[in-house]
């Protein structure tokens, strides 16, 4: 079979982007500086060559929509038209509609969290909410911390308005609270600013780990202590596979953390609706700072989830994607302990979408990641996951989308490919 052709950003080709490299870009001089942190997403450019038939992409993290009632969200698309097409194709507030950021409070509810609507501001996606809080929060050369690996799309935000990221471990109990304290420490020894802790506690993307209940006071006391602020990042929360639901770190300290939600996994991703909730004074900067940018988020699509939240079992839905998502995470651990040659490990999450794999010593995912490729499995490297560029030992392989037959296939695929790469 042909292999498929690889884009210029992971074959290691063609520079693009920043000022001063070498690039075909006429327009090079003119950017902003703080353009140099915008470099193509090795997951966006595995895009093109992972969504082709032939191969088996573990790389995307695409919620999987089957489960959708579709016909009856039509008939709730077609009524939204018909009843309230004035209001629902016009602006609105940069705040977000009011109806729907009183049942956002009622989802958090589930979490323990106790809000008022006022102080929840919707966003284009919990992706906006994380943009706009860097972009209220940091100047160049300010300091997040943030785990090791953390999210992709968070670390470009950031990126994108200069802060420096410094990494924290984690073990299988999540974020280690003694390295927070240490990386707190040293960054006060010098003489840095850090504006806030960037952490996924639940179902982590990419590592697929959890921080434990205990941890959690202690991270919170430790940031408290510090004067950092928290940015609690839940996108995944509801998708417990035996549905258990974790305690949000904001429930335990509504003035010091600002939590991030959405409804890209529990609903649908292409909506784009998410949301921040924030302490009083936050809330206020989030919603100026979000009309700067869209005026507001899309009335149409915050209205839809609205009556989805009214009209339909939409925690029967979160139940049936847990048992889907539940079913492709034991393929692909079934499929790992068949197929990865000796000296693999890997996490075992229960919840969320992905696994976090680290391969034996002298592998380079990166490196590798053309030639699996070739042989039609695509994963992301764990590089894209870290700002100092650590990760090279590791991947993220998601189970989310792909049917549990082709994750099986596609972890067969890899365990060749790894068994070659050790045999080199
Ligand atoms: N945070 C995390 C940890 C994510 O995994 C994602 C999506 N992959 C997002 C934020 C952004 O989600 P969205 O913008 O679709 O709400």
């Amino acid at each position: 079979m042909e292999s498929p052709e690889l884009p210029p950003v992971l074959r290691g080709g063609q520079p693009q982007g920043p000022r001063g490299q070498r690039s075909l870009d006429p327009h090079l001089d003119r950017y902003a500086e703080r353009t140099a942190g915008m470099t193509a997403s090795e997951i966006r450019a595995l895009f093109s060559v992972a969504s082709r038939p032939e191969v088996v992409s573990l790389a995307g993290g695409m919620p999987n929509l089957a489960a959708l009632p579709l016909e009856s969200l039509a008939a709730e698309v077609a009524r939204l038209v018909a009843t309230e097409g004035q209001t629902a194709l016009q602006y609105g507030s940069a705040h977000g509609v009011p109806e729907l950021r009183e049942q956002i409070v009622e989802v958090m509810a589930l979490e323990g969290i106790s809000a008022h609507p006022d102080d929840v501001v919707v966003t284009v996606g919990s992706q906006m909410a994380l943009d706009t809080v860097a972009r209220i929060f940091c100047d160049p050369g300010d300091v997040i911390i943030a785990e090791a690996p953390s999210y992709v799309g968070a670390l470009g935000s950031f990126a994108a308005y200069q802060a420096e990221v410094v990494h924290v471990s984690m073990d299988d109990e999540g974020l280690v609270p003694d390295d927070l304290r240490q990386a707190l420490e040293a960054a006060e020894r010098a003489g840095k600013r850090v504006k806030f802790l960037y952490t996924i506690p639940n179902f982590h993307n990419p590592a697929g780990v959890t921080l434990a209940v205990r941890r959690r006071a202690e991270v919170l006391e430790i940031c408290a202590r510090h004067g950092v602020l928290v940015i609690e990042d839940n996108p995944y929360g509801l998708l417990g596979f035996d549905n258990q639901i974790y305690p949000a770190l904001r429930a335990d300290d509504p003035d010091n953390v600002i939590y991030l939600g959405s409804f890209s996994k529990i609903f649908a991703s292409g909506l784009r609706v998410g949301w921040a909730l924030a302490p009083h004074a936050v809330r206020e900067k989030l919603v100026l700072a979000s009309e700067s940018a869209t005026l507001c988020p899309p009335t149409f699509n915050q209205l839809l989830v609205s009556r989805y939240l009214s009209t339909h079992d939409w925690k029967g839905q979160i139940k049936s994607y847990r048992e889907v998502y539940r079913e492709r995470r034991d393929a692909m651990l079934g499929a790992l302990e068949q197929h990865m040659p000796a000296g693999c490990q890997w996490t075992r999450p229960d919840g969320g979408f992905y696994v976090w794999l680290t391969a034996p010593e002298g592998v380079d995912t990166k490196a590798m990641l053309p030639r699996a490729i070739t042989k039609r499995v695509a994963y992301v490297s764990g590089t894209a996951f870290h700002a100092n560029g650590f990760g090279s030992r590791q991947m993220r392989l998601s189970f989310c989308y792909p049917t549990p037959d082709r994750i099986r296939e596609g972890v067969r695929r890899l365990g060749g490919v790894l068994q070659d790469e050790l045999e080199l």
